[in-house]
């Protein structure tokens, strides 16, 4: 397995720390809203992900957070925390609003047959963790406390900026323009790890007691701590969007090591945006879609992936209607295609649940093919084209059925529970159809083939069978 590293800038063979099994983090969601299809973006291919690996053998074991408190409306310290606006807004108390909005990403991601991680971990179960984690910087004089928050003083760790390449020297300059909100804070780079429940947060809701005066936890802290406790000092994968690397995955290293003196990530993840309309896709841009607006328009979610699934991970991706609409056809003639090879299977034959006994010679190339092109930094665009392949191949159609079920385990395209997807044949098309079935009884095979020609120019085909002639898409 080859993985794109962040932290290296490079394609890097995947070797875990402890094989077989993989540790993975995924961060989360900030639950102060509906999630939108661009997070679905990201979660599907961390999904592929785990399901390539556990594909190859390896055993993941897989948290992700969700984040509830914390997250201002900037990256930085600058803003408002995202929950408590979110219910100033609608009326809602922090606790509901965190509630229906995590309930709806657990849903959203069921839609995208998206398999759950092992531990989902909200922050606000989890403050105890962090105060012991921000109390051990403290004493390792990483961290200092102001009449507002507790910070950590970044110039104490000099790899600081090593994940984006940032100078930190840079980093400070940008940073000395931003307004300064605490006059104490050493440093404008500086992060903070406990925001007191004073000042511009003395009205915050979510808040707990710590041994800096009652308050709540900083963003970057949560995610080092929960993946640090379920997952070790050292994680194999870390993964989220290309937008954490700058700001929250560099903090959540200078954190970590901090505390361990250990390499806190062995491989990070990103993931490029979908943009709606050449824009990125968020929630404070107002521009994004729901899954159940994929819904309302009678498009499945699968088509959904299987579009995501059509271009890589580190590109960004444009989403339109009309490649959502191509992407939704596509998909309704591979579940067809599917169903009737399970359909006219052999009544006695036994579909085998693993293709690695007994398959012939081509079927095993198409196999290969398909795990070097998802094994090398999963490119799932050309693994989906094999699939297209090996649905037109002359494999037996046993073999087909069960390699292309096995594939699906890695895509996660839910082709096992295929059922017949029916195309509403256009009258215009069924005339036609009509009109060829009586040349050929005619004999008038000139004007039936004239016929399939056109019914053929409108992206029909017209087959010939035992109980009549059937219409598909092209
Ligand atoms: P958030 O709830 O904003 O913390 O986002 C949750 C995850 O979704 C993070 O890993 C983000 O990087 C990712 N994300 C947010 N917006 C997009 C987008 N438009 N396209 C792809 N990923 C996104
Ligand atoms: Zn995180």
């Amino acid at each position: 397995m080859k993985l794109y590293n962040t932290a290296s800038r490079k394609i890097e063979v995947f070797k875990p720390l402890n094989p077989p099994e993989v540790t993975f983090y995924s961060c989360g969601p900030t639950v102060y809203d509906f999630t939108h299809i661009g997070h679905l973006r990201t979660y599907v291919n961390n999904d592929v992900l785990k399901r390539t690996l556990t594909f190859i053998g390896y055993k993941v074991k897989h948290v992700m957070n969700i984040t509830d408190v914390g997250h201002l409306t900037g990256d930085s310290d600058e803003g408002e925390d995202k929950i408590e606006k979110g219910a100033l807004k609608t009326g809602a108390t922090v606790w509901e609003l965190a509630r229906v909005y995590t309930d709806y990403f657990i849903s959203s991601i069921d839609d995208m047959n998206i398999i759950r991680p092992d531990i989902f971990s909200s922050a606000t179960q989890h403050v105890p963790e962090f105060i012991e984690l921000i109390k051990v910087l403290e004493s390792k004089g990483f961290a200092y406390e102001t009449d507002e928050a507790v910070y950590f003083e970044v110039k104490k760790f000099p790899d600081y900026g090593k994940l984006s390449g940032q100078k930190l020297e840079e980093k400070m300059t940008k940073a000395r323009e931003e307004v300064r909100l605490d006059v104490k804070k050493r440093n404008p780079v500086d992060f903070t790890l406990w925001f007191k429940a004073t000042g511009r947060f003395k009205d915050h809701v979510m808040r707990w007691p710590s041994a800096w005066g009652e308050g709540f936890p900083g963003w970057h802290i949560e995610c080092s701590a929960m993946c640090m406790k379920y997952l070790g000092e050292t994680v194999d994968i870390h993964a989220g969007g290309v937008d954490h690397i700058p700001v929250h995955h560099e903090n959540e290293i200078a954190q970590s090591e901090a505390v361990t003196g250990k390499k806190f990530v062995r491989y990070w993840f990103h993931n490029e945006f979908l943009l709606a309309d050449g824009q990125k896709m968020s929630k404070s841009l107002g521009n994004f879609y729901t899954i159940d607006d994929i819904k309302n328009r009678g498009v499945d979610p699968m088509a959904l992936r299987l579009l995501f699934l059509q271009t890589h991970y580190r590109q960004i991706m444009n989403f339109t209607w009309d490649s959502l609409s191509a992407a939704s056809n596509a998909y309704s003639k591979l579940v067809n295609y599917v169903y009737e090879l399970n359909e006219n299977r052999h009544p006695m034959s036994v579909r085998k649940p693993t293709s690695d006994v007994g398959f012939q010679e081509e079927t095993m190339a198409y196999r290969q093919k398909f795990i070097d092109a998802i094994s090398e930094d999963l490119q799932a665009p050309k693994a989906v084209a094999v699939l297209w392949e090996i649905v037109k191949s002359n494999i037996s159609a046993e073999e087909k059925l069960n390699l292309i079920l096995e594939i699906d385990g890695v895509l996660g395209l839910n082709l096992k529970n295929a059922k017949f997807i029916v195309f509403e044949i256009p009258e215009e098309i069924k005339k036609l159809a009509q009109e060829r079935e009586e040349a050929r009884i005619a004999k008038n095979f000139k004007k039936s083939d004239e016929l399939r020609g056109a019914i053929n120019q409108k992206g029909y085909d017209i087959k010939d069978t035992d109980k009549g002639y059937k219409i598909s898409k092209k």
